[in-house]
């Protein structure tokens, strides 16, 4: 299955993939966390990349489409994927068209208010990049990634003055998506407020059944 996630930062992209690449059998493919990952290591990427992501802004289309259409060539990635922020523009998606297709479009369906109490409580594990939040997802010991035991820290771009850019850049260039897929009949809203266990679920009743 060829699924993208689409939704605002903090709508929970990130925490419905790293579920669903359970009940799909298919990798998440993270453009967001492939860029975070080429930053801690300091690759060409890394160093090009780190200023424009830390201001919230969007990194240009072709490094970024270069990048996914690398990286959907890879083996793993044959049978289907969960792409969670990328296409972020119609000529991202333009271009997705072109190497690939889409089965569905899932739309993270959230209210602003909601999104600011996401980002200002997440917590990023520095070694796994697993998502964690202070209330609705709390680690079980204060600062330390459930999942593998790695520092958690709160990435530069959830910042505030990074998270009013990051919502203006998506009703901008990204919403404008919504109805790319709409028009294509691929799009399925998922109700994004509810708890991550309601989320799954709902997921599973829309989207995978
Ligand atoms: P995310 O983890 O999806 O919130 O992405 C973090 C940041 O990486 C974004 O705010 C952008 O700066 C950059 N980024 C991720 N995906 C894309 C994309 N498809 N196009 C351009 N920039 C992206």
């Amino acid at each position: 299955m060829k699924l993208i996630f689409l939704g605002p930062p903090g709508a929970g992209k990130g925490t419905l993939a790293a579920k669903a690449v359970d009940i799909c059998k298919v990798p998440h493919i993270s453009t967001g966390a492939i860029f975070r990952e080429a930053i801690a290591a300091k690759t060409p990427l890394g160093l090009k990349v780190k200023a424009i992501i830390d201001a919230g802004k969007l990194v240009d289309d072709d490094t970024t489409i270069a990048l996914v259409k690398e990286r959907l060539a890879q083996a793993d990635a044959q049978a289907g994927y969960i792409l969670d922020g990328f296409p972020r523009t119609i000529p991202q998606a333009e271009a997705l068209a072109t190497f690939s297709t889409v089965d569905k479009v899932v739309n993270f369906d959230i209210p602003d208010s909601s999104i600011l109490e996401r980002l200002s409580g997440r917590r990023v594990c520095r070694a796994c990049g697993a998502n964690h939040h202070v209330v609705f997802s709390k680690p079980k010991q204060a600062g330390v990634c459930d999942a593998c035991g790695g520092e958690l820290y709160i990435r530069d771009d959830d910042k505030p003055e990074a998270i009013q850019k990051r919502l203006e850049v998506y009703r901008a260039q990204t919403a404008p998506l919504i109805d790319f897929y709409r028009n294509k009949g691929v799009l399925v809203d998922v109700d994004a407020r509810p708890s991550v266990d309601e989320v799954v679920a709902n997921f599973k009743k829309s989207v995978v059944a």
